[in-house]
């Protein structure tokens, strides 16, 4: 461990685009790291070769840099214990492997794969956990030498003690327990010359001084292992904190099936980032049991591991959403417009450029529409309406709403009322409305639901008022006509 500083990483493998469950990750890492005035780094896990590619790479980037989770040390910036690839630290692995074969901590294994099924196998037909026997521990030195001279693949693997019990200290689930006997002679180099991600995790943590790995507890089975190396290269072991899985709302691991996983998509999807990094923060985290909106600023300051959760969190998308209405309430108006723009475009309900009318009719719509749209994506579902001659009516709200037996006669008047309005404005719109209302002695939402179900095709919409004014009066007198022609 460093002097006292706290140096913690967030360490993805570029093999897909970066899952919300790793974005926790990092955040936790980077709230840690800034909550304690220590150092975030970002270290790319790229030995897998044929799975990693350049665009999860920058997929991952693009991902943190829209977070907002700024990195101390790593790809792009740099830092003093790089490099921050692990691909591009062959050498490093290779020396240390070289150092326990040195110090007869591991040695050279010669098995093929078709030898290690057949050893398994033969260890499941006698009812035994499969693991490696250990055969060429036993190789003689000479016979190793010749072996290698010959190029016969190999792989080198770690001698694990075959007693004992190794304990992970975990900050977030306390003490766990493994029996050495469970852990077999894992393979540390393989045969392509590449680290296995216990080795290479071990070397990079123990490289770079890492204080504290913070990371899914999906890797909880691999901290035995590393511990081990750790004992056997003489370094202390950093301190662990496995925070839990990302659960669907039927507690299976979150995957597609529950809906979008990647924050690339949710960026697509137009959330805030503001509003996710809230969101991802309460996933295994809590401050209190009440509070849920939390400023970047106050998670920094509030955050802590001791108030990590041991157990799985369930990812809500309607309390996502929630949250990004809370947020879309602090933006201005002008980024709001901006913000669902391209959702008007890609459903075909404005083509760019705007002129000064459209822009100016855009404003309105956004102010209409105000807090019902949660997230930008969903703006084209609220105003689909404005944009049409022919409203979709949900049949459903016809049945119930237009097929009443007044409607007919109550639309006739309003239609005579309204077209002689000079100015079509709220507050000449609603006298005329609610007049009509207490001359045929119904209630306002006996008049406004028929009403709001001819404008707009549903029984939801923003405030008629508003709605009626954006429209103009030509618009609504058609609509009415339209339905009072089709249902009465
Ligand atoms: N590359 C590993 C992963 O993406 C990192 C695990 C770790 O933090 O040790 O799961």
């Amino acid at each position: 461990m460093a002097d006292g500083e706290v140096r913690v990483r967030f360490a993805p493998s570029p093999t897909g685009f970066l899952h919300v469950g790793g974005a926790r990750t990092a955040l936790f890492n980077w709230l840690f790291a800034r909550n304690q005035g220590g150092k975030f780094i970002l270290r790319i896990e790229d030995t897998d070769l044929e799975r990693s590619t350049e665009e999860s790479y920058q997929a991952i980037i693009d991902a943190m840099k829209w977070l907002g989770l700024d990195w101390d040390e790593g790809p792009i910036v740099g830092g003093d214990y790089g490099p921050y690839a692990q691909s591009e630290r062959r050498d490093l692995y290779r020396e240390w492997a070289q150092r326990l074969l040195q110090e007869g901590k591991a040695y050279y294994c010669f098995c093929s794969s078709e030898m290690l099924t057949g050893m398994r196998e033969e260890q499941k037909k006698q009812g035994k956990d499969p693991k490696y026997d250990g055969r060429c521990k036993l190789l003689l030195p000479d016979e190793v030498g010749h072996r290698i001279a010959e190029g016969q693949p190999h792989v080198i693997r770690f001698k694990m003690p075959q007693e004992g019990e190794t304990v992970v200290h975990d900050i977030v689930r306390g003490d766990v327990t493994f029996n050495n006997t469970q852990l077999d002679d894992f393979v540390i180099i393989k045969s392509d010359g590449y680290p296995t991600y216990n080795f290479a995790v071990t070397v990079d943590d123990a490289l770079m001084k890492i204080s504290h790995v913070i990371r899914g507890e999906d890797h909880l089975s691999n901290t035995p292992k590393q511990i081990r190396l750790y004992h056997e290269l003489g370094i202390e072991p950093p301190r662990y904190a496995h925070v839990p899985l990302i659960l669907g709302e039927d507690k299976t691991r979150l995957s597609k099936r529950h809906g979008a996983t990647s924050v690339g998509q949710f960026k697509t999807d137009c959330y805030l980032p503001e509003a996710m990094v809230n969101y991802l923060a309460l996933l295994g985290w809590a401050y209190d049991d009440k509070t849920e909106l939390f400023s970047r600023d106050d998670l920094v300051q509030k955050f802590s591991l001791e108030r990590v959760s041991s157990t799985g969190a369930v990812f809500d998308y309607a309390k996502l959403q929630w949250m990004n209405a809370e947020y879309m309430k602090h933006r201005s108006l002008d980024d709001k417009v901006t913000l669902v723009l391209p959702h008007l475009e890609a459903a075909g309900l404005i083509t760019s450029p705007l002129d000064d009318e459209m822009m100016q009719f855009i404003r309105q719509l956004v102010e209409v529409v105000g807090e019902r749209v949660k997230v930008a994506n969903q703006i084209p579902e609220h105003v689909g309406f404005f944009f049409t001659e022919d409203v979709d009516y949900d049949p459903e709200a016809a049945e119930k709403f237009l097929k009443q037996h007044y409607v007919g006669p109550a639309f006739k008047i309003l239609e005579e009322r309204l077209s002689a309005l000079e100015e079509f404005e709220q507050a000449t719109i609603e006298p005329v409305m609610r007049g009509l209302v207490s001359e045929m002695g119904m209630k306002a939402r006996d008049l406004f639901q028929p009403v709001r179900v001819a404008l707009t095709g549903t029984r939801q919409s923003p405030g008629l008022f508003e709605v009626m004014v954006l429209l103009g009066k030509d618009k609504v007198l058609a609509r009415l006509r339209r339905a009072r022609k089709e249902f009465s």
